[in-house]
């Protein structure tokens, strides 16, 4: 994969992206409670841009304390962005968007698209979950599902945002399970695949080999199993 990126899986659904210019993107940072992020990406305060494809507190996270200790832009769909804002997300720091949406900066900009799942949170109503496209410029496009169930419209996005490298939950029992997220695979026709959001609990039994063998079967997507913390193009 060529790419002047560096992105790391964090564990769960939680990837901490650097561009070329020392600029850092967290999706969904879920790191000090979570069992398999490795200790030294806990308690980060170096967040740029912090993005978040729903409101469950596995994708939440330390949102709130990163923001507050770095200062950066926090990008969320409408009504989760107002219950963060209730719960002391600077409002100076607050991007809201809705599904269809694009942002642009500098280097990259990130769409909201659909998922199929639910969005709470702190026990409140926090709008529908969504996947995120980012297309960095003259460089990659990687689009994170989010939580998801397998939906026709991957098919169209497939088409229209050409992803190449996708992240993938697979865990089941929360998320669809290993062979519909190769399904997945299949109707986006991307370059590379991450499996996420399994083993972090023991309920989310789905398992990367078997997400990986139904993969190959499917399509020619290549399926890539980092170990948590570890940088997916070096
Ligand atoms: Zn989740």
């Amino acid at each position: 994969m060529k790419t002047n990126l560096k992105a790391a899986w964090l564990g769960h659904s939680a990837f901490r992206i650097e561009t070329p210019s020392g600029k850092v993107i967290y999706i969904d940072p879920f790191l000090n409670s979570n069992p398999s992020t490795p200790e030294r990406f806990k308690n980060a305060s170096d967040a740029d841009y912090i993005l978040l494809t729903h409101g469950h507190e596995d994708h939440v996270g330390d949102t709130l304390q990163m923001a507050g200790a770095s200062g950066s832009i926090v990008v969320a769909q409408v009504e989760l962005s107002q219950l963060l804002k209730k719960h002391g997300l600077n409002p100076d720091q607050a991007v809201e968007f809705n599904k269809g949406g694009t942002i642009h900066y500098d280097e990259f900009s990130v769409t909201l698209v659909h998922a199929n799942h639910s969005s709470s949170f702190a026990g409140e109503y926090a709008g529908e979950a969504g996947g995120l496209v980012l297309s960095f410029d003259d460089d990659i496009c990687f689009y994170h599902l989010g939580d998801t169930n397998i939906f026709g419209d991957l098919e169209l996005y497939g088409e229209l945002y050409e992803p190449h490298v996708i992240a993938v939950p697979i865990g089941d029992h929360y998320t669809m399970g290993p062979q519909e997220a190769a399904m997945c695979c299949e109707m986006l026709d991307a370059d590379l695949a991450v499996p996420i959001h399994y083993g972090t609990f023991p309920v989310l039994s789905g398992s990367p080999e078997e997400f990986k063998s139904f993969t190959e079967e499917y399509c020619d997507t290549k399926v890539l199993i980092p170990q948590p913390g570890d940088d997916l193009f070096s």
